[in-house]
């Protein structure tokens, strides 16, 4: 990954992928939105972005993934500082550089963690002087999964998923995460969730993240964690991509202590016993055939965080 910024007077921000460990959907509310009760962890797979001051907007990918974002203003980075130039009257436009190392419309919010770099960054290029509580506040503005990547770490989240409470967690998890050749959109996702507990009749109560995946990260012990993992969008997901159940099950039997789709899918997370666990299990899923690529990451992580200054 390439951390100098491409322009003079870049200001670059580092900022992680995330994965649910637990999230539990509820009713859908009258806005439209689940709500939620979920888990987050930061986990070592990153984007870095980079804003320069230029004369009109412009996004320029590079990176692993750089092929498959948009470089319009649909590009949610480019929202994020159109929203703090507009909130705070900055009659500037910017280069917007993104390094594209998060899996793209993978379930790991790649999208919002380039929001929420592009917050910390135009903060820092513009000498906002923004505090947390302001960042949170235009990170929710701009989507449910935007806040927890300014936060980093572990993370409780309910609302839409952007309330954060911190978590007591110890000790660090190694994960893989496999990834399928085509993605999943979360409203497709959502619906189809829906569509199921609908034609089940299901009773959806209020979601609530459960004492045994609490206990587990207090403990640090990843064999409780993997019994804990949870994802309620699961079947859908299964559903709309039915070769992810396999993929989901080949993990586990090959030793991985828990799989789980990560979000709204398709990423499969699959959390082991150790880094050496992690490339043994990389190993056998490779051979498998069932996913297009595969990384190894570790979490928690920080969250977005300043790299490159125009000072350094
Ligand atoms: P989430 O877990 O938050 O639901 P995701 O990880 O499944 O999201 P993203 O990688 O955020 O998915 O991408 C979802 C869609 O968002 C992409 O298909 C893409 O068109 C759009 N998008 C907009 N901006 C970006 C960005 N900076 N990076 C990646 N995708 C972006």
């Amino acid at each position: 990954m390439t951390v100098a910024p491409t322009l003079p007077g870049a200001v670059t921000v580092r900022v992680p992928a995330k994965v649910n460990l637990e999230l539990r959907v509820g009713p859908r509310r009258p806005d439209g939105y689940h709500s939620l009760a979920t888990v987050y962890q930061a986990v070592s797979l990153h984007d870095e972005v980079s804003v320069a001051r230029w004369d009109d907007w412009q996004v320029v990918p590079t990176g692993t993934y750089k092929s498959l974002i948009p470089t319009d203003g649909d590009n949610l980075a480019v929202r994020a500082a159109r929203l703090v130039a507009e909130r705070w009257s900055v009659d500037e436009a910017l280069s917007i550089r993104i390094d594209k190392d998060i899996p793209v419309a993978g379930g790991m919010a790649g999208g919002s963690a380039d929001a929420a770099a592009t917050l910390v960054a135009c903060d820092q290029l513009w000498g906002l002087g923004l505090d947390r509580d302001d960042l949170a506040e235009l990170a929710g503005m701009l989507g449910s999964d935007v806040p927890f990547p300014l936060a980093g770490g572990n993370a409780m989240g309910s609302g839409r998923g952007e309330q954060l409470a911190p978590v007591l967690a110890r000790g660090t998890f190694h994960w893989v995460f496999a990834i399928s050749d085509t993605g999943l959109s979360t409203p497709e996702v959502y619906a189809e969730c829906d569509r199921l507990r609908e034609r089940d009749g299901v009773e959806v109560p209020e979601p609530h993240v459960s004492p045994e995946l609490m206990a587990a990260l207090r403990s640090g012990d990843p064999a409780a964690l993997g019994a804990a993992l949870h994802n309620d969008l699961e079947p859908a997901a299964f559903s709309l991509r039915p070769r992810l159940r396999e993929l989901r099950d080949a993990g586990v039997e090959f030793g991985a202590l828990g799989g789980i789709v990560s979000g709204s899918g398709p990423t499969v997370a699959f959390l082991t016993e150790s880094h050496e666990a992690a490339l043994d299990l990389s190993v056998s899923l490779a051979a498998s055939d069932l996913c297009r690529d595969l990384r190894r990451a570790k979490g928690p992580v920080h969250g977005a965080h300043v790299v490159a200054t125009p000072r350094d």
